[in-house]
C-alpha cells in the first residue's frame, strides 16, 4: 500500500528547530550569546532563533576541525570504513526525508516535494556516490628509469571551509561535503543567514552515523561576519564556496590576505538557451524552458533566463512559452502541488521587482507576468514573467535576477545567435536546440559555457562536472573531478639501487 502524502502543515506547525551552531560535536550557542531570528518567507512566520556566530565561532570550529585532522581520527581511516560511515550518513538523510524538506522549505521557501525528491534525494545520492568512490581510486606510479620509483598520491588537505547560499542549501552543501569528507578531510560549513536549518540538522545526523566529532562542523551566521572570519581564517587550507559572483570576488581577496588557501568558485549565470528553425518539436523547446526558469522560483544558477528564438519560429514559441505559464503560479510550497513557491525573502522580492522595473523601462515588452503574488500571505511571490523585444544590451539580459524572470530576443543567424549568447560575463551552462547533427555539435562546440545541453535543459548528474567558464566561477563541484579541489597531490622519490 502506498504511504499517504503527509500533512505538511500540520508537520510544519509541530516543527521544533535548534537554531545552535554544531562544534567539535557538540550544540552550542555563539560564543558571545547572540541570535537571529529566522522568519519564513512561505508566511512571515517565526522558524527559530539563529546561533549569530563570528570570528570566535568560526575560531573554535576551526580548532575542531583542524584537531580532528591532526589526530587522523577520520583521515585515518581505510577508505573502506571512511565509506561505511558516509552511506550511513546518506542513509540517515534519506531515514529523515520528510523532515530535512520541510525545513528546507519553510526556509527558503521551494515547494515541499521538489525538496523532498531534489533536494534531499539528491544530497543523499551525492553523498553515498562520494562514500562508493573513495575506496575505487587508485594513485599513480611515473614511468621513471629502474633507477627511482615515483609514487603520485593524493593526500587530503585539511581544513575545507565550505560557505555555501540559500536556493538548494542542501544540495550545494552536499556537493562540498561528499568530495571533501570522502577524502579524508574536516569541514567546517557556514550555510546562508537565509538557511541555516538543514545543514545543522545534516551535521547531527552525520555524528549519529558515526562520523567523529569535529570533523563536520557548522558554524551559522551572516556573509560579513562568520564567513568572512571563515575565509580569512589562516588554519583553513581551502575554501568552497557557492554564492554569487560579488562575493566570489571576495573569497578571492579574502585569501590573497590571508594564507593564500585555494579558492575554489561556483558562481552566478545568465544562461543562453538558443532555439534554431530546423528544430521540429517547438512546442517541447518552450515547455523546456518554462519548466526550468520557474523551477525554484527562477532561483537556480544555471536557470535559462536568456532565450535566443530564430525570428522563423519565434511566434510560434512564445505562443507556447505564454500557454505554459498558469501552471508556474505561484501556490502555497506546503500545498504538495505547487511547480513554484515563495522568493527567499523580502530583499530578493525587491530585487526581483527592480529588475521587471528596469526591463519594462528599457523598452522590453511584458508578455506574461510581472506582478507580486499572494500578498495576502505574508510571505514573498512573484508571477511567472517573460520579456520580449529585449536586447542583449539591457540589464535584464545582462545580470542575474535570480528570479522567475526570462528575457527573449529574436536572431537571424546561426553566427548571430552565438555571438549574444557568448556576449556575457558569465559561461555556466547553454542550450542549443536542432535538428541538425553538424549545428547542433557545431554551436555546442562554440558556446562557452560548462555544460552544455543539446535538444534538452535537465538533465544533470552526480556522474558529471557542474561549474563555469569566465565569471561563472572556477573548479567543478560533483564527478571525480571534485576530488581534485580538496587533495594535494603529492609526489614521492624512492631511490632503487641497481645492484644488491
Ligand atoms: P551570496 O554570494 O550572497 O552568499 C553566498 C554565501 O556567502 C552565503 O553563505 C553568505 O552568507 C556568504 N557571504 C556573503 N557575503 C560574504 C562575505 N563578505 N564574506 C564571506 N561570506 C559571505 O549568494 P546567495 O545570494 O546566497 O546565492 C545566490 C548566488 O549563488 C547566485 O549568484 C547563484 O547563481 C549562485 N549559485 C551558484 C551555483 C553554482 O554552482 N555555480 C549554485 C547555486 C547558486
Amino acid at each position: 500500500m502506498n504511504k499517504p502524502a503527509p500533512d505538511w502543515h500540520a508537520a510544519a506547525k509541530a516543527v521544533k528547530t535548534d537554531g545552535r551552531a554544531l562544534i567539535n560535536g557538540q550544540r552550542v550557542a555563539a560564543v558571545n550569546g547572540e541570535t537571529f531570528a529566522k522568519h519564513s518567507p512561505i508566511d512571515g512566520r517565526l522558524l527559530a532563533e539563529i546561533a549569530r556566530g563570528r570570528e570566535a565561532d568560526v575560531d573554535a570550529a576551526v580548532k575542531s576541525a583542524r584537531a580532528a585532522f591532526e589526530d587522523s581520527r577520520w583521515a585515518g581511516q581505510a577508505p573502506a570504513a571512511r565509506k561505511k560511515v558516509l552511506r550511513a550518513f546518506a542513509d540517515k538523510l534519506l531515514a529523515a526525508r520528510e523532515e530535512l524538506a520541510l525545513l528546507e522549505s519553510l526556509d527558503m521557501g521551494k515547494p515541499v516535494q521538489q525538496a523532498l525528491a531534489v533536494d534531499v534525494g539528491g544530497s543523499a545520492r551525492t553523498i553515498a556516490w562520494y562514500a562508493e568512490a573513495v575506496d575505487k581510486i587508485y594513485d599513480e606510479v611515473a614511468p621513471t628509469p629502474a633507477t627511482a620509483l615515483a609514487l603520485i598520491t593524493r593526500e587530503p588537505m585539511g581544513v575545507i571551509g565550505a560557505i555555501v547560499p540559500w536556493n538548494y542549501p542542501m544540495l550545494m552543501a552536499s556537493w562540498k561535503l561528499g568530495p571533501a569528507l570522502a577524502a579524508g578531510n574536516s569541514v567546517v560549513l557556514k550555510p546562508s543567514e537565509k538557511s541555516p536549518l538543514t545543514a545543522l540538522r545534516m551535521a547531527e545526523l552525520a555524528l549519529e552515523a558515526g562520523l567523529p566529532p569535529g570533523v563536520f562542523n557548522v558554524v551559522p551566521g551572516y556573509g560579513h561576519e562568520a564567513g568572512e572570519a571563515l575565509a580569512l581564517h589562516m588554519d583553513v587550507d581551502a575554501i568552497g564556496f557557492t554564492g554569487s559572483t560579488r562575493v566570489g570576488r571576495r573569497m578571492l581577496d579574502y585569501a590573497g590576505r590571508s594564507n593564500l588557501k585555494r579558492v575554489y568558485n561556483e558562481l552566478g549565470g545568465k544562461s543562453a538557451f538558443v532555439v534554431f528553425d530546423d528544430y521540429a518539436d517547438i512546442q517541447r523547446a518552450a515547455q523546456t524552458v518554462a519548466g526550468s526558469i520557474f523551477y525554484n522560483q527562477g532561483e537556480s544558477c544555471n536557470a535559462p533566463s536568456r532565450v535566443f528564438v530564430h525570428e522563423k519560429v519565434a511566434d510560434e514559441f512564445l505562443a507556447c512559452v505564454k500557454s505554459e505559464t498558469p501552471k508556474y503560479q505561484p501556490q502555497d510550497p506546503l500545498s504538495g502541488h505547487a511547480e513554484m513557491g515563495a522568493l527567499v525573502d523580502e530583499g530578493q522580492l525587491k530585487t526581483v521587482l527592480g529588475y521587471i522595473d528596469a526591463g519594462a523601462s528599457e523598452g522590453a515588452k511584458l508578455l506574461t507576468g510581472g506582478k507580486r503574488a499572494l500578498t495576502e500571505t505574508g510571505g514573498y511571490y512573484v508571477e511567472p514573467t517573460v520579456f520580449i523585444d529585449v536586447t542583449n544590451q539591457m540589464k535584464i539580459a545582462r545580470e542575474e535576477i535570480f528570479g522567475p524572470v526570462l528575457s527573449v530576443i529574436r536572431f537571424k543567424t546561426e553566427e548571430e545567435a552565438i555571438r549574444l549568447a557568448n556576449d556575457s560575463s558569465y559561461g555556466l551552462q547553454a542550450s542549443v536546440w536542432s535538428d541538425n547533427l553538424s549545428r547542433a555539435h557545431r554551436v555546442a562546440r562554440a558556446l562557452r559555457a560548462g555544460t552544455v545541453h543539446v535538444n534538452q535543459y535537465d538533465e544533470d548528474d552526480i556522474t558529471v562536472p557542474f561549474g563555469g567558464y569566465k565569471q561563472s566561477g572556477n573548479g567543478r563541484d560533483k564527478s571525480l573531478h571534485a576530488f581534485d579541489k580538496y587533495t594535494e597531490l603529492k609526489t614521492t622519490w624512492i631511490r632503487i639501487d641497481a645492484h644488491p
